[in-house]
């Protein structure tokens, strides 16, 4: 049978039925264990019954009302990322890239303020933000660019964890306005700057009245072990981004602002049919409430060292490792040959992983994967790389 889906994504043959936690199963009912969480998105895992009546009541309720009107989901849903964040104001998406957009028009209209004309944001290289024009434009990988010029005008990219690079582009431009980073990397190979790099690029902000914007679609709602990984910096951006995680997969992005950043987007300026819909809200709320009532978050440092430490393990006399890198549950393992094929082993296996950068495994379980599970993950994982590397 030919399929009628526009071919963007290179498919693998499986069609999953069901889920369960960290489980899913197939249509032939085979199960598998999910060290992937549909790309940082499950991150309760699958069918969480606290996430699933959340749906239920709210369909039963209300769906969709617009913007037109107050939503209370929306007001209650914001005052709670206000909270945990730090920020001051939220505008609501539907997904991770119209977060970014909403990002890079407050740069554009905080250097318009200021008589920049052509205000130019600061991204890096390997990065990536998304695939609309904009996004596309910021992100650092030119396969995502290829065959979309002319692009968006405005970025300036420069090596990742590199804060000389950062200096010499704010010296060499006069234009300037915001730095746009993601506080671990992640389709960019799962890379984990310095420690102070956040704390640095804050000073620098601050110094050049510039507005530091973090892409925590990746990395927030828990996943490194902090709610956002900023606050492993003890600091707070003026704009961060968030989606991924934030609905368990029941789509939702959202853009934080803070101090000048949150007066910029005002009556007229921006807008979202289905942003910050009472669906999309409750299933957050019932998201934010699970990881507080369950104590998910304090968890993740030792899962994660579970995980770790299991493999290196297994893999410490393995050459072909080059490397075993985590923040929280956003966890690497960097080969020294391409390794792409290691994605379908492990399938076989019954696992589900990805491979990023090429080299790089990357894993991004749930956060509510349980012992015997991370003892599984790590047995079929080094048993297929000790294969793979023979
Ligand atoms: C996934 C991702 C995006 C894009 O999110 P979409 O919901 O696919 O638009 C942007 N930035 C980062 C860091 C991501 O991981």
């Amino acid at each position: 049978m030919t399929s009628h889906i526009m071919p963007t994504y290179g498919r693998l043959a499986i069609t999953f039925d069901r889920g369960d936690g960290a489980w899913l199963w197939d249509q032939e009912n085979k199960r598998y264990l999910d060290a992937l969480s549909g790309i940082a998105v499950c991150n309760l895992g699958h069918a969480h019954p606290k996430v699933h009546q959340a749906i239920c009541q709210q369909s039963k309720k209300l769906i969709h009302t617009s913007n037109l009107y107050n939503i209370a989901a929306q007001e209650k849903l914001a005052d709670q990322l206000i909270n945990k964040s730090g920020m001051d104001n939220v505008f609501f998406s539907n997904s991770g890239a119209e977060a970014n957009e909403a990002a890079l028009k407050i740069a554009r209209l905080y250097g318009h303020q200021q008589g920049i004309d052509t205000p130019c944001v600061l991204v890096m290289e390997k990065s990536f933000h998304g695939r609309t024009l904009a996004t596309l434009s910021a992100t650092g990988n030119t396969k995502v660019q290829d065959g979309f010029a002319p692009l968006v005008q405005g970025f300036c990219h420069i090596p990742y964890d590199d804060i000389p690079a950062i200096t010499e582009a704010i010296n060499n431009n006069g234009n300037i306005v915001a730095i746009f980073v993601e506080p671990v990397q992640g389709e960019g190979g799962v890379n984990i700057p310095a420690d102070n790099y956040l704390n640095q690029i804050r000073e620098i902000c601050d110094q050049h009245n510039l507005l530091m914007m973090l892409d925590e679609i990746q990395t927030g709602v828990g996943r490194t072990g902090k709610f956002l990984a900023y606050q492993h910096n003890d600091i707070i951006p003026d704009v961060c981004t968030l989606a991924k995680a934030l609905g368990n997969g029941v789509p939702i992005g959202a853009c934080l602002a803070r101090g000048k950043a949150a007066t910029l987007l005002t009556a007229g300026k921006h807008g979202s049919t289905f942003g910050g819909n009472p669906l999309a809200c409750s299933t957050a709320l019932a998201v934010l409430k699970t990881l507080d009532d369950d104590n998910i978050i304090e968890q993740i440092k030792d899962k994660a060292q579970q995980i770790c430490s299991g493999l290196t393990a297994k893999l410490k006399h393995n050459k072909a490792v080059l490397n075993i890198r985590n923040k929280g549950l956003m966890i690497g393992i960097e080969l020294d040959k391409p390794c792409a094929e290691l994605v379908v082993k492990a399938q076989e296996n019954g696992l589900l992983i990805n491979v990023t950068a090429e080299n790089t495994i990357r894993l991004l379980p749930p956060l509510i994967i349980d012992d015997e599970q991370i003892n599984l993950l790590v047995a079929i994982l080094s048993e297929v790389i000790q294969e793979f590397s023979k």
